[in-house]
């Protein structure tokens, strides 16, 4: 049996179906989703996630909005086009791409609560943060949302196991602890533990695992003998290192060692081609479930 989880075949699959849905829409002659991106500043990794979005937004048939502000741009300046497009008819999704350079990073929570909560499909504004704790989730913030389809997907039974997350960022690790937690027989009600920089014996705790997600961020840092033979990995880093033989000279891996823990592990997410796909297909998705809500109204 072929151990890894196709994230990037599943993507696909996903980006289909909201494909064929927006044309349903528009041929019965409504409007077409909107998804607005805002890109403040070059950070080369933030113009290169922003073209993805885009294109994807596109390919599944959304009406794309985006702005650019230079390095210098005002905190101003972004608060007036959140505000225009909290006011669009034609948006149902806004996405303000993280980190923000330096002048304006101290901003960054009044910039997440200046979106609308209806419109935030990023899923980090407070509101939408205190529903996913009450367990009724409205947006799922991308990633978290995209390993729950995963795990979905493939049928991999969550009810009454031990879920071992390492990270507790606001952006994956906390969120879907909060998620493998809830009352769900779908994806839900597994017995969580949280690990981070501070938590002594990450061995012990690792190794109870029988599906363990790794958001650390540090190259291969889960390895064969820390692991519970049969766990299911769902490797979330995405680290650079230094690689020789790749015309770019570095090559994209993991926080976990994937042909180290192969041969124990059950199932396995592969970097690349797994959880990253993932995180645009479910920004998309959350858009198109903003604009179904508003439909419905
Ligand atoms: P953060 O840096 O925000 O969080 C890292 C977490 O790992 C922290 O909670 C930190 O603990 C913990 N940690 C760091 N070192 C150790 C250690 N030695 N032992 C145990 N815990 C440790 O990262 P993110 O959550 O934003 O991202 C994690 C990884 O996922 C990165 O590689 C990132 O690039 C990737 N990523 C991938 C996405 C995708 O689409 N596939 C999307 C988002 C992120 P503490 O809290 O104590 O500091």
């Amino acid at each position: 049996m072929n151990k890894y989880i196709d994230g990037k075949a599943i993507s696909s699959e996903i980006q289909e179906t909201i494909k064929s849905k927006v044309e349903e829409y528009t041929a019965k002659g409504l409007r077409k989703p909107g998804l607005a991106t805002l890109l403040v500043g070059n950070n080369p990794a933030s113009q290169s996630y922003i073209r993805s979005k885009i294109k994807k937004s596109e390919y599944v048939g959304f009406n794309s909005f985006h702005k650019s502000l230079g390095e210098d741009a005002s905190i101003e300046e972004v608060m007036k086009t959140i505000e225009e497009w909290n006011n669009s008819e034609e948006i149902d999704g806004i996405l303000v791409q993280l980190p923000l350079p330096l002048n304006l990073a101290k901003y960054t929570n009044d910039i997440m609560l200046a979106i609308d909560p209806e419109k935030d499909v990023d899923g980090f504004h407070p509101y939408n943060i205190g529903l996913l704790v009450k367990g009724e989730p409205r947006f799922i913030p991308c990633t978290p949302r995209g390993i729950i389809e995963l795990l979905k997907h493939e049928k991999i039974e969550t009810t009454g196991k031990k879920a071992v997350i390492i990270g507790r960022s606001q952006i994956v690790g906390l969120p879907v602890g909060l998620l493998l937690l809830m009352k769900n027989d779908e994806y839900g009600n597994a017995t969580v533990t949280y690990c981070h920089s501070r938590t002594k014996n990450l061995d012990e705790e690792i190794k109870q695992a029988d599906i363990l997600i790794a958001a650390i961020g540090k190259p291969q840092f889960v390895k064969s003998n820390m692991i519970k033979e049969g766990v299911t990995i769902i490797d979330v880093g995405i680290n650079r290192i230094e690689d020789s033989n790749s015309k770019k000279g570095y090559r994209i891996v993991g926080d976990v060692d994937t042909e180290d823990v192969l041969p124990k592990v059950s199932r396995i997410t592969p970097v690349p081609g797994g959880v990253g796909p993932m995180t645009i297909t479910m920004l998309l998705e959350n858009t198109l479930e903003s604009y179904e809500r508003k439909l419905s109204k």
